[in-house]
C-alpha cells in the first residue's frame, strides 16, 4: 500500500488525514475514536482528547516522548493506556486505530466476532481477530485487558465488549485498510443476516483464492502514453475515487478496467489504496502484456476475456460493495424487478459459484451480454458492464442502491416485483 509514501509523510498528517477520512465515512462519531502511530524515536503521535474530529487539523496532534513527556496543545486522547500497552507486547504494531463504527459496534454488544471467510480479501488482510471483555474507558485496566487479546498471539485485531473495535497495523494505512474491511465485512454479514443466512467459505477455498494471484505476468518491453490513454487514466481514478466516496470500494477492494484501443486496455492495481490511487498506479495491458515494472489487478486475465468475447463492453466495474454483496453471500436472489431504473439497467442478475471467476473458466466472458450486463460472484464480487465507464459506474450505483431498497426493505414485509407484463413493457420502451 504505497509503502514509501506514507512512512515519509510525517506521522501528524498521516494521522490527520487517516481520522478525518474514518469521520466523514462514518466510521466514528466526532467524540469517539483515536488514532496513535509509534515513530523510529519510540515517540508516540496520538489524537488529541475531546477535540472535534470533523475540524481537526495537524497541529492538534500530540506527542508523547519516550520519556513520558507531553508536547502539544492539548490532552492526549483518553485511551492513550491501551495504545501504549499494545504497543509494549507486540514490537511489530507501528499504529493503532480504535473506533466505534456502527457494524463492528453491532458485533460488540452482541459479543461475537464477525466470521471473515464471509470474502477471501476480508480474512487475508483482517488477519486474526481477539475478543477482549469490558474495562472501564481510560483505565489501565482496560489497556491490560486489551493488551492481553496482542500478546503473544497473532491478533491484528480485537472486538472489544460493549464499546468498539482496535486494530493494529505494521504502519496506519495498514491498520486502517484492516479497520475499513473489518467493517465492511461485518456490514455485509449484517445485512446478508437480514434477507437470509450468510454462507462462508471454507480455508480450502480462500486458499484457491491466494493462488489466483499471477506470479508469471508478462511485460512488455517498452511503452507508450498517448493523450487518449492518459484521459483513460484520469478516468478510472476519479471513478474509483468517486465509488470510495460512495461506500463501494474501500482501500482493499475494486477494480476498474477501460478498454483503450482493440483488446488493450487500462486496469487497476492491486495493493494500493484505492480512495488515494493516481494516474501513474494504472497499469496499461498491451498484447496481453503488462506495463513494464507494474503489476496489474489479479482479476485482469478475466478482463481480458471479457473484452475479447464482447465487443460491445468498453468497461468493466469489479467490486464488493455491502448490500450487492448480503445477495453474493446468501444465495437469495438478487430481484431487480423494484422500480422500472433497476430493471432497464441491470436485466436480471445472475448469480455464479464462488470460483467460477478463476483462471482458466470462461463462465463469465460467456454468460455476460447486451441483456446481462452484470452478475454476482458468491462470496467475491459484484462485475458489473458498459460501454462508457460512467455508464457503467451509474449501473453499478443503480444495483447498490436497488440492493440497498430490498435490505432495508425486508423488515417491512414481502417485495411484490413489477410483473411480467410490466416488464415486456419497459422492455419494448426502452430497451427495443
Ligand atoms: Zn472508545
Amino acid at each position: 500500500m504505497k509503502q514509501l509514501d506514507v512512512k515519509l509523510m510525517h506521522p501528524r498528517v498521516q494521522i490527520t488525514k487517516v481520522i478525518s477520512r474514518i469521520y466523514k465515512n462514518g466510521m466514528t462519531t466526532t467524540s469517539g475514536g483515536n488514532i496513535s502511530i509509534l515513530d523510529e524515536n519510540g515517540d508516540i503521535w496520538v489524537t488529541p482528547s475531546a477535540i472535534d474530529k470533523g475540524t481537526l487539523t495537524e497541529k492538534d496532534i500530540i506527542c508523547v516522548k519516550k520519556d513520558g513527556t507531553i508536547v502539544g496543545d492539548h490532552k492526549p486522547s483518553s485511551e492513550f493506556p491501551f495504545h501504549k500497552a499494545i504497543y509494549e507486547v507486540r514490537p511489530d504494531i507501528k499504529a493503532v486505530i480504535h473506533a466505534h463504527p456502527p457494524a463492528l459496534v453491532s458485533y460488540s454488544i452482541v459479543r461475537e466476532i464477525p466470521n471473515t471467510n464471509i470474502i477471501p480479501q476480508a480474512r487475508e488482510i483482517c488477519g486474526a481477530i481477539g475478543y477482549a471483555p469490558y474495562g472501564m474507558p481510560g483505565s489501565e485496566e482496560l489497556g491490560e485487558k486489551i493488551a492481553a487479546e496482542f500478546d503473544g498471539k497473532d491478533n491484528m485485531a480485537v472486538i472489544m465488549e460493549n464499546h468498539g473495535t482496535v486494530l493494529g497495523g505494521s504502519d496506519l494505512l495498514d491498520a486502517y485498510t484492516r479497520f475499513e474491511t473489518l467493517e465492511f465485512c461485518a456490514r455485509t454479514i449484517i445485512n446478508a443476516s437480514a434477507i437470509g443466512t450468510p454462507t462462508y467459505l471454507n480455508d480450502e477455498q480462500i486458499n484457491e483464492f491466494g493462488k489466483q494471484i499471477p506470479h508469471d505476468i508478462a511485460h512488455n518491453e517498452s511503452v507508450a502514453y498517448p493523450p487518449e490513454e492518459r484521459e483513460i487514466r484520469q478516468n478510472i481514478c476519479s471513478i474509483v475515487r468517486r465509488a470510495c466516496d460512495q461506500g463501494m470500494m474501500i482501500s482493499s477492494y475494486g477494480t476498474v478496467s477501460v478498454r483503450w484501443k482493440d483488446n488493450d486496455f487500462l486496469i487497476t492495481p492491486p495493493n494500493v489504496a484505492r480512495w488515494d490511487i493516481m494516474p501513474e498506479d494504472i497499469v496499461q495491458i498491451k498484447g496481453g502484456k503488462a506495463e513494464p515494472g507494474k503489476t496489474p489487478s489479479r482479476a485482469f486475465e478475466l478482463h481480458q476475456k471479457i473484452y475479447e468475447q464482447n465487443p460491445h463492453i468498453n468497461s468493466i466495474i469489479l467490486t464488493q460493495p455491502p448490500h450487492l454483496m448480503a445477495y453474493g453471500t446468501t444465495g437469495v436472489k438478487f430481484d431487480v424487478r423494484t422500480i422500472p431504473e433497476s430493471w432497464i439497467f441491470l436485466q436480471d442478475v445472475p448469480c455464479v459459484p464462488f470460483g467460477t471467476h478463476f483462471k482458466g473458466n470462461d463462465t463469465i466472458p460467456e454468460l455476460l451480454s447486451e441483456s446481462v450486463p452484470a452478475v454476482l460472484i458468491a462470496n467475491d464480487s459484484f462485475i458489473v458492464t458498459g460501454d462508457k465507464l460512467l455508464q457503467t459506474f451509474d449501473r453499478l450505483e443503480v444495483a447498490e442502491f436497488s440492493a440497498k431498497s430490498l435490505v432495508m426493505g425486508a423488515p417491512l414485509g414481502e417485495l411484490k416485483p413489477i410483473n411480467d407484463e410490466q416488464i415486456e413493457d419497459l422492455r419494448k420502451n426502452f430497451l427495443g
